[in-house]
Formats: structure tokens, sequence, C-alpha cells
């Protein structure tokens, strides 16, 4: 019969069609965003499946996140009805690996039933090992050490096989011999790591030429999606399990390589042609997703990186409107501005919730939304992450101001009595526990009392002593008139200590700031950005209280799953994903391009920044609206911020911009850089951010703003400014 009767064919193009029926050998799919990859991988599964090339059983079908083997799995099923039903081959790499290793635990000395470490266990285990081999661990910290494990096993390197440069990077050479013991460990405990799910089931394929030729067979068919995002391991994985039947088909796009920093190699994507020679490789022109204004932006963007493989693409999608650039005052401008856009485009166009999406670099760049949208009532959800208030840091940092207001607040004081670690053990809580039990009174009531007693070891009373202490001083630091000196006048002057200026003590002095600063994994940085953050926050609140019921009800916003709700993510979970209407936030110098990729100052850095903003902007379908701020706070500091060199690079006649700074536009272009904050002593309460400010009373109180002082504690609101004393201490006292 003809290929044209075939449902899940209908509508392909044909080099689409190309990839769906050239079944044997290795085949490549190299094309540009929105053309139809993973439409094209999820026909050539329904393929396999319908026409009885393949059981279920015998395609690997690998995707990038579970949510997308999910859809896969579904589409399919739309095809091809319930043949699909058992595909236990579809999913992540890891989902995957687990499933595998399950099977041959026993060949790398575990057992099937062996558990999964979260990155919490690891790190316990790490320390250990750091603390028995004597090791300082304020110098090596657990947290870089499993960082350099991670890295070694995405490239695929068992303990024997590091070299001498690789081993050198931890304690002087010790790196090797303590990633062995951290194996010996693991399997000890009949348990493994996520990078051990594909490190073991590597090593077994390596080692096991039996097992490596029962699944040689089995695969009749592997096909790979976001292929450019592979690292090391997988595709030695890959290469192994395709070598016999060669019936391998990747689909990617190097433009889209953005997971480097996780050990993705785009490289792969040249390995692949070397390493299946006559790998038939097909590229695909025709975007479906997005108008020719879009793609033009996204691909003049990414012009401006060197080494591409090169792709044209081009759209019979109608014109539609030209991407908008709009310039704001600042951050809650910002998010005002995007919660309003899309509260009219929904009225006027009939559009759903769901075809909003608002893309940002960094997850602490969601906050402000959040805020803004429970504020007036617009529903959202938070993908690939959790909501700004849920995450693990926040919610510590929230509990200590939890404590220090309400210090009977027991679940406050469980979360972070012991965290970061004092020395407080398991044995040394129970008795608090006890003690408040018995007692009728709150944790830290009984945590004073038992001081008093000789219950504790030497160490726990140390450790415990301190922390009530901490606790009491803040506390009543919040509550009564304390002495804050000042930088520029040389008097003491009494006041109250601003509340965010307590938080930013708080995470300060209870080593709490330190733990992050110390931990060199990828996630540190945007766990501090996001304490940062939360500081900042708390500047739109009158007092402590007022800011901790504000949090309270955005924990208590319900989510509703069936209802339909913006999606605010970051560029790097929205990979593979598109929406009608899509909000790209905070392009800014330091902001996107990152300040870390600035600071790196490596090409290769700013590169993969501009293959994010490709990605970014063709997620939208048919209308993108880039947004940059003329002023951020930044560790508690206004600074003036100039758009990102990303909005330089879009092509003006498919561009239209927009500012809405209206009138006095070269007040702020003028040097703002040199004024601090000049707001942050008014507006502050009132709901309205310092944009409202500035456009009722623009002039006086900036341009007579002096240097900012106070920039040692990086706190949230500075104390030592002359040119606002009289207002700050109208405010104070
Ligand atoms: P990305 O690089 O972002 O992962 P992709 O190349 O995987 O993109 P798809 O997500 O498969 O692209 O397809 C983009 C959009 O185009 C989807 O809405 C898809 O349904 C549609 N599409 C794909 N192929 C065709 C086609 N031949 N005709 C009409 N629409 C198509
Ligand atoms: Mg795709």
């Amino acid at each position: 019969p003809s290929t044209d009767d075939l449902p899940y064919l209908r509508g392909l193009n044909a080099p689409q069609r190309e990839a769906v029926l050239t079944l044997d050998g290795p085949v490549l799919v190299l094309a540009g965003a929105g053309t139809g990859k993973t439409a094209a991988l999820t026909a050539r599964l329904a393929h396999l499946l319908w026409t009885r090339r393949a059981y279920p059983s015998e395609i690997l079908s690998v995707t990038f996140t579970n949510k997308a083997a999910r859809e896969m799995r579904e589409r399919v099923r739309h095809h091809v009805g319930d043949a699909v039903e058992g595909m236990p081959w579809l999913g992540t790499f890891h989902a995957i690996g687990a499933k595998m290793l399950r099977r041959h635990a026993e060949l790398v000395g575990l057992q099937s039933n062996f558990t999964i470490l979260d990155t919490d266990d690891q790190l316990r285990l790490l320390k250990q090992l750091i603390q028995a081999n004597d090791l300082d661990e304020k110098r090596w910290p657990a947290r870089q050490l499993g960082g350099l494990i991670d890295g070694w096993k995405n490239k695929g390197l068992t303990p024997d096989m590091l070299d001498a440069g690789e081993a050198e990077q931890f304690a002087n050479g010790k790196g090797q011999s303590l990633y062995q013991q951290y194996q010996d460990r693991l399997r000890a405990l009949n348990a493994c790591d996520f990078g051990d799910l594909l490190l073991h089931m590597l090593t077994i394929l390596r080692t096991h030429r039996d097992v490596l030729e029962t699944y040689q067979q089995r695969f009749r068919y592997i096909m790979v999606d976001e292929y450019q995002d592979t690292n090391s391991v997988q595709y030695l994985w890959l290469r192994l399990l395709a070598q016999e039947r060669k019936n391998i088909c990747c689909v990617g796009d190097d433009d889209q390589s953005i997971y480097s920093w996780r050990g993705a190699q785009v490289e792969n994507i040249l390995k692949f042609e070397k390493d299946f020679p006559g790998a038939k490789v097909i590229r695909l022109e025709q975007n479906y997703r997005s108008t020719p204004h879009i793609l033009a932006a996204a691909g003049a963007v990414i012009a401006n990186n060197s080494g591409r493989l090169g792709k044209e693409l081009w759209t019979e999608i109608d014109e539609g409107e030209k991407v908008r650039v709009i310039g704001v005052w600042d951050g809650p401008e910002e998010a005002r501005r995007v919660g309003e856009d899309i509260e009219s485009a929904r009225i006027r166009t009939g559009k759903s919730l769901d075809d909003f999406a608002i893309l940002v670099r960094a997850q602490h760049q969601t906050r402000e939304f959040e805020d803004r949208f429970i504020a007036i009532g617009l529903p959202y959800r938070i993908v690939g992450g959790f909501r700004f208030y849920e995450r693990a840091e926040i919610r510590d940092a929230l509990a200590y101001l939890r404590l220090v207001h309400q210090p009977s607040d027991d679940l406050a004081f469980e979360r972070i009595v012991n965290v970061p670690k004092r020395g407080l053990g398991d044995k040394a809580i129970a008795k608090i526990h006890m003690l408040a039990r018995a007692e009728g009174i709150p944790l830290l009531a009984a945590a004073a009392r038992i001081l008093d007693t000789d219950e504790l070891t030497p160490q726990a009373r140390r450790a415990l002593g301190n922390f009530v202490g901490d606790v009491a001083r803040w506390s009543s630091a919040l509550r009564a008139p304390v002495a804050v000196e000042d930088d520029t006048a040389p008097e003491t002057r009494i006041g109250q200590l601003p509340h965010t200026e307590l938080a930013q003590i708080i995470l300060d002095e209870s080593g709490y700031t330190a733990m992050w600063q110390a931990d060199r994994t990828a996630e540190a940085a945007g766990r501090l950005e996001n304490l940062s953050e939360l500081v900042r926050a708390m500047e739109e609140y009158e007092t402590l209280g007022a800011f901790l019921e504000h949090v309270s009800l955005v924990m208590d916003n319900e989510n509703n799953a069936d209802e339909a709700k913006v999606t605010i993510m970051t560029i790097h979970a929205a990979k593979g994903l598109e929406f009608d209407t899509v909000f790209l936030a905070g392009w800014e110098e330091g902001v996107f391009p990152s300040q870390r990729s600035l600071d790196e100052g490596g090409l290769a850095s700013l590169e993969e920044e501009r293959r994010l903003a490709y990605v970014a902007i063709t997620r939208a379908r048919r209308l993108a609206t880039i947004l940059h701020a003329a002023n951020r706070r930044i560790y508690g500091q206004w600074t003036s911020s100039i758009p990102s060199r990303f909005v330089g690079e879009l092509p003006k006649d498919h561009v239209e911009e927009e500012s809405t700074m209206t009138g006095g536009a070269s007040l702020w272009r003028a040097n703002w850089s040199e004024h601090a904050d000049p707001f942050a002593h008014v507006g502050r309460g009132t709901g309205r951010g310092p944009g409202w400010q500035r456009a009722a009373a623009p002039s006086s109180s900036f341009t007579t703003a002096p240097k900012r002082v106070i920039e040692s504690r990086g706190s949230a609101v500075s104390l030592g400014n002359k040119g606002r004393d009289d207002l700050s201490l109208g405010m104070r006292v």
C-alpha cells in the first residue's frame, strides 16, 4: 500500500518522510528549531510499530525529559493504539539506565534492589570520606568532590581511568583514591548515584560481551531526540549498543546545545558521521512553528556564533507581528507589564493562559513574576523547578525568619536547628523534643532550658548555646531599637534595624550563606541568587510580619491542576517546547548573557548563552516579546543595566521597539550607576516600585544622591547614605 495512507505520515514533508522511512542504517537529522525533528522521530516510532518492523520491546528511544517521553508515548498511542503499551525502553537516559542496571546489578557488585542516592545522601557520604582521610573539609569541600565525580562519570571515567591531571584537581591528587573509596562505600551500601546509572551500565557493556551482544541483538532500532545535548558516557553507550545493527537515528540541532555545563558535548554530532560511516544526514529546513519575524530574529542572533554547522530555515506561516522589544524601568515594572499584556491579550484574542510562557535565564528571576501574578490573581505554573517560595534554600531562610519573628514556631526550629551543620546530633535534638513535650513549651524555649542541665555533650551544648544566643539576639534586634552604625556619620544613631538588613545579618551570621558559598556545584550560585532575591522581595513589605504573611498566602495558593495557567520557566527547561506567545525577560548584560558567562570571558561560554537566546526566541509560535529593564537591584544595590548584546543583534526590520520610559529618558541614561538606590527610602510598602516614584518625583532626590556607601555586607538597605538621611531617619526612628 502507498505510504500516503499511513496516518502518521500525513502532512509530513519529504525530508521528514525520509527520516521516518529510512529504517536501515544510521540516520542523523540535523535541523533547526521547529522543523519537526521530534515530530519525525515520533512518526518513525509509530511506523516501526505499525509495520511490525520491531516489537515495542525492541526499540530504544531516548528523550531529554520524562515529560517528553510521556508525550511521545501519547502521540504514538494516538496513531497505533495499544501496540505502544509495552514500550519499556522509551525514556530518558537515566530512566533507561536504571532499568537496565537492575537486571545486571550483580555484575558491578550491587543487588537488583539497589537504592539511588539523592544529592544530600551523596554529599553526606563524601563528607565522611573526606573526614576519614584527614582532609580539611573547609579547604576541600564535599560538594566540590561531588561535582568532580559527577563530571568524571559524565565522561565515562571509572576511578582507574582517571589521568594524573584529573586526580590532581582535588586534595593534591587524592581525588582518585577518594573516588574509588566512594564507589566502594556505595557498593557496600548497595546504592548508586545518578551518574552510576549510566556509568555502571557502560562498564557492564564494556566488560561483558554476552550482555552487550544481548542488547545489541535486542535493540533493532535506536532513536535519540535532542542529540546535541548528549554527554560522553551517553554517547559511548549509544555507540556500543548500535555498533552491531547500526539502525540508529539521532535528531538534533547544534545551535541548541545548551547543557555543556552538565558535560554535554555538541561534538557528538560530528563524531556520529565518523563512527557510523555512511550515515544518511537529513536536513529539515521548513519551520512549522514560528512566524517569519520570529525566525529572522532568532537567525540573526545565532548568526553571530562561530563554527556552526549552518542551516537554512523558512516558513509558510504568515507574517504575524514583529518581535517586540520593550524597555522598562525596573524589575517590578517588567512583571507588571507582562501581567498586563497577558490579561489584555487574553481578553482581546480569547487565548487560553496555557498559550503564554515567560522564559527566564536564571531561576531567581521567577520571583518577581510570581509575586505579581499572585497579586493580580493570574494563575501560573513553574515548570522544571519549584515555585520560588518552595525552593529548599528559601524555605530554610524563611525558617530562620519565622523563628525570629515567632519563637514558638517549632517547625521552623526543627528545620534549621542543624542547618548549616552545627554538630547537633539526633540525640541532642531528641532530648530537646522530650523536654518540650514534658513541659509543654516550644522547642526554642526547651533548647534554652536544656542548656542549664547536663543532658548534652559539651560539644552539643556549645553549639546549641550559640544557636539559642543568636536567635535571641536577632529577635531583640527585630523588636527593640538598636544602635546602627553609620559609615558616613561619626555618631552612632539609634534606629530600628530594617528587616531586610536583619535578614541579611541572619543569613550571614548563621553561616547559612557561607554554606552555599562553599558549595561549588552548578546549583549553588543559583541558590545564592535566590537568597538575595528573597531579601529583595522583603523590601516591598513594611515589616517582617507583613512579609511572612504574604509568603504564607503565596504558599497557600492552591495549584489547581486542570486550570489553564501561564507557564514560567527557565530557557533550559523550555527546550523542545513551544507556546503561542512568549515573553523573554531580563535581556540585560549580566543577566542574559549571565554575569558568570561574562566573567569567565571565554568565547565558548558566550556562545552557549547565544544558543540559549536562539532556543528562547524559537519557542514562540506567534509572538515573542523581549524585555529589558534599565535598573536592577543586585545585592541590594540599584544598578543601571544595559540591554543585552543579543538585543543589539536583533534585525531592525523584524523588531518593534518600545520604551515605557516617557520623558526624562536622558536622566536614566546619564551615569545612573553613580546613584545608589535613590528611592529605597520611599516607595517601600506602598506596592509601587521605584518606577512609579520616578515618574512622580523625578528629579531632586537623585540628582543629589551621593555615592553608594555600604557595600561590604551586601545588605539590601544601606544605612549610610547621607543624601537621604532625613528621610530614612524619619522612617526608622
Ligand atoms: P525543537 O528544535 O524546538 O525541538 P523540532 O524540530 O523538534 O523543534 P517539533 O516540535 O517536532 O520541531 O515541531 C514543531 C511544530 O511543528 C509542532 O507544532 C509540530 O506539530 C509542527 N509540525 C512538525 N512537522 C510538521 C508538518 N510536516 N506539517 C505541519 N506541522 C508540523
Ligand atoms: Mg524537538
